[in-house]
């Protein structure tokens, strides 16, 4: 790796053909999210919309990946299907390291195939193969398609794929990688979709030198010995983060049955412990981390009806995947909850958006607003067969109910109805009822998703109303993360890599001035990405939220409105403050 420099591939679907560039700016952008808002800078456009064939999907590995434990993420640049704004989205699986090791810090792609192809690349090759039999084929058997047609270097290949959802343009598609981990929110699927990728092959099939000398084994093993022989990673690797599920509706901040209750009894079906005792088969990693989060059940499925032979499905879960198939649909037995979640896989939905969708759908049927002619199956909560059915049609867009309801739960709720209960924060709510805090985080964050901020932990600590305090917290939290975001690290290692340590690891690496640099870097990064989201059409005035977010009890007691609204007001102004102060550097 050079200290100064990017490598990146740049791919013309159209033509087939790519170059490799040598970009300056390593210093200023760092890697992952920093570099990912470089390239779309210099390649993408924030007046075009989405669907422009120009606009280009990036993927961007950090300086550390390869070198360090959990430096296993990849972001995912592009602008958004859902919104039209520039967006990211992280998965880390096999993704990272492959890309480091076919000798890349990103992918760039642009264009359009002339029809669907997979894209295949590694160290000295690129190729685009025409898979057109493909077509309306689930992720899973893309994911066995792919493995036969590209075989070499398995153990150093990432697969990234989509469903159907993705070629219909559905804004809640996402892309499976290595099939248990996902560019889930914002609707990467339906920009590779549109691209008429099908799949992104990516072959780590080289070597790169490691750093010389005593010290970067030395501080490796220091390293490595954090996250494996300490408390700090243990809880990941154990029940994982489905432990939040009871300890979130034990203070009332799990939403259930389309957040109508923060809390009930009946978690007992679907707490980490059980779906541990009962559904669990084993646990997976990301290449190049230790710890092994990735919890993986089984269900069974029967070859056919007649027969009485049957087949074990492998389905990944998490916190998040179990609120939106599970408390948020009122589905209460973790095997129905994996079979939705199977489901929502093979199309390959995000399965928030699509869980949250879906528990609208069901209280706008409760309360008239549509019926079985629009849902074409009953929708009732708890009923999991229902929803597993309608997860297909949602992520096939079967009638022009799911095909509106594809393109974002507000969107539907804007022609049938029922607004006021649509859980939407900017995007389909994460599984944290927590309260005013996070409710302003999310509606107005970067990726609307739960780790833009801390606002879901600061909820559970603080009780106290003291705006300028918490959105302070926010504001103050955000570059930390960026800094995280653009290494690549897991952001579950964030207790581990503290600022001190990162430039450490940068400095045996061999990128001194990042290492002496991190503080302000990190924040002309956090500065940067919220250009381009602001220059793509985010004005955070025009992000509304519906009733249901005020009517709800927490731990805390009644969500406070006036509270959430200063909030709101506040950490919007703030982002906009920093944007303005930005554009005039
Ligand atoms: S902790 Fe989990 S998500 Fe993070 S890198 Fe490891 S396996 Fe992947």
């Amino acid at each position: 790796m050079n200290p100064d420099q990017f490598r990146i591939l740049v791919v013309d679907l159209a033509t087939g053909k790519g170059k490799v560039e040598l970009i300056d700016g390593r210093s200023e952008a760092l890697g992952g999210s920093g570099l990912a808002a470089m390239l779309f800078e210099k390649y993408g456009d924030v007046s075009s919309p989405w669907n422009d064939a120009e606009q280009p999907l990036i993927l961007a590995v950090g300086p550390l990946t390869g070198l360090f434990p959990l430096m296993s993420k990849t972001v995912c640049a592009f602008k958004s299907p859902y919104h039209d704004q520039y967006t990211e989205s992280h998965a880390g699986g096999r993704s990272a390291l492959s890309i480091r090791f076919a000798g890349y810090d990103a992918l760039v792609v642009r264009g359009r195939a002339p029809v669907l192809s997979c894209l295949n690349i590694g160290s000295h090759h690129l190729e685009l193969r025409e898979t057109g039999f493909l077509a309306g084929a689930n992720a899973i058997v893309t994911g066995k398609a792919m493995r036969r047609m590209f075989r070499d270097n398995s153990g150093h290949r990432s697969m990234l794929r989509i469903g159907q959802s993705g070629e219909i343009g559905c804004a809640m598609a996402c892309v499976n990688v290595d099939t248990y981990r996902h560019f889930g929110r914002l609707g990467a699927g339906a920009v590779m979709g549109h691209k008429n990728l099908k799949g992104i092959v990516i072959q780590g099939d080289r070597d790169f030198a490691l750093p010389e000398g005593r010290d970067y084994p030395k501080l490796f093993h220091k390293v490595y010995g954090m996250v494996t022989h300490t408390d700090m990673m243990k809880k990941y690797h154990n029940l994982g983060t489905p432990a939040n599920l009871k300890t979130l509706n034990d203070i009332q901040s799990l939403p259930w049955r389309n957040l109508q209750q923060t809390s009930d009894p009946a978690i007992d079906g679907i707490t980490g412990e059980r779906l541990a005792d009962e559904v669990l088969l084993r646990n997976g990693a990301c290449s190049g981390c230790p710890v092994g989060c990735i919890h993986i059940g089984f269900v069974r499925e029967r070859f056919d009806a007649e027969s009485n032979r049957y087949m074990y499905r492998q389905v990944g879960y998490d916190y998040e995947p179990i609120f939106a198939a599970g408390s948020m649909l009122g589905v209460t037995n973790g095997f129905d909850v994996l079979r939705i979640l199977d489901v929502m896989e093979k199309v390959c939905i995000d399965s928030m958006s699509g869980g949250v969708a879906l528990a609208w759908a069901t209280e706008a049927t409760e309360k008239g607003l549509i019926s079985e002619k629009e849902t074409l199956v009953p929708l009732a909560f708890g009923d999991a067969r229902g929803y597993a059915t309608a997860a297909l049609y949602l992520g096939t867009g079967v009638n022009e109910f799911y095909r509106q309801l594809g393109q974002g739960t507000l969107t539907a709720a804007r022609n049938y109805g029922g607004e006021d209960f649509a859980c939407v924060l900017g995007q389909e709510m994460a599984g944290y009822a927590t309260g005013e805090v996070f409710f302003a985080a999310q509606s107005l964050g970067f990726r609307h998703s739960h780790l833009d901020t801390g606002g879901y932990s600061y909820d559970q600590k603080h009780a106290e109303k003291d705006v300028e305090k918490a959105v302070s917290f926010l504001m103050d939290d955000e570059p930390g993360r960026c800094m995280l975001n653009s290494m690549v690290s897991c952001l579950f290692a964030r207790g581990v890599y503290s600022q001190e340590l990162l430039s450490e690891c940068l400095e045996v690496a061999g990128f001194s001035e990042s290492a002496n640099n991190l503080s302000n870097v990190s924040e002309q990064i956090r500065k940067h990405r919220w250009k381009l989201r602001f220059a793509s059409g985010f004005k955070p005035e025009e992000i509304t939220l519906p009733k249901r977010f005020y009517k709800l009890t927490t731990w805390k007691g009644k969500v406070d409105a006036d509270y959430l609204n200063t909030l709101r007001k506040e950490y919007g102004r703030r982002i906009t403050a920093l944007v303005k102060s930005s554009n005039q550097e």
